[in-house]
């Protein structure tokens, strides 16, 4: 079953086209990746689906209901931003309740949530820390944390390890494959890095130049690309 869905989409800002005829079906509990060279259109690919940004042509559904005019909020979607802004004077506990205090869940409902998530992330110990003494890794997962608790049908991360070093990206993406084993949701995950898309992708989509060139699973793509472009970039890494 497809559970986002985008027929004929385009984005253009002012003039000028950015995404073209955008085609593709994310099925229910894929984890899907979206690869392509920087200023291809996956971030706002994402952001479109998100909401963040009104798409200028075609049709988007999310669980088969077509959501070009709603707004973010209503979509049942979380994303995760490459620069994951905590705030610095709330602990991680009021850090990833403070989305749901605002929507006005249930004060044991939000305790209930927010330790699920964090036992989830492995950072149960810690939720009275402020973001400021926490790792790299660490704030990264407060990040997802809050994603979390939201309970989206759908999670959309943006390069949500380009900030972290070479050894953790490696480890985090294993508890990307974890979370996405854990929870089962529809996971769809911008990088530009071809090995973290080879590991974590059901299947890949490669853009570029705002068209997508290829969809297909890790296997398909290496062994049977459409063309130059797709085999030089799943078959070179970063
Ligand atoms: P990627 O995430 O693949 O690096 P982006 O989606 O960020 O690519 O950008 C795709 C293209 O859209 C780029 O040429 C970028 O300059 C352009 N673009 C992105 N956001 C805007 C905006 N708000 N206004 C104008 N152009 C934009
Ligand atoms: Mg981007």
């Amino acid at each position: 079953m497809a559970h986002v869905q985008l027929v004929k989409v385009q984005k253009a800002f002012g003039d000028i086209q950015i995404l073209r005829d955008i085609d593709l079906e994310i099925r229910d509990g894929e984890f899907m990746v979206f690869v392509g060279p920087s200023g291809s259109g996956k971030s706002t690919l994402l952001r479109t689906i998100a909401g963040l940004e009104d798409i200028t042509g075609g049709t988007l559904s999310i669980g088969g209901k077509v959501v070009n005019d709603i707004p973010p909020a209503e979509r049942g979607i979380a994303m995760v931003f490459q620069s994951y802004a905590l705030y610095p004077h709330m602990n991680l506990y009021d850090n990833m309740a403070f989305g749901l205090k605002i929507a006005k869940v249930d004060k044991d409902e939000i305790h209930r949530l927010v330790h699920q998530a964090a036992k989830i992330l492995n950072i149960d110990h810690l939720l009275d820390r402020k973001p400021k003494a926490l790792s790299g890794g660490q704030r990264q997962r407060v990040a997802i944390g809050r994603a979390i608790v939201r309970k989206p049908e759908v999670f959309l991360f943006d390069e949500p390890l380009s900030n972290l070093d070479a050894a953790l990206r490696v480890r985090m993406r294993y508890e990307f494959a974890k979370l996405h084993e854990d929870l089962k949701t529809t996971m769809i995950y911008v990088t530009h890095d071809q090995v973290e898309a080879m590991t974590l992708a059901d299947r890949i989509v490669v853009l570029a130049a705002g068209r997508i060139e290829q969809v297909g699973s890790p296997l398909e793509l290496y062994e049977h690309p459409d063309n130059l472009f797709v085999a030089g970039f799943i078959g070179s890494p970063k």
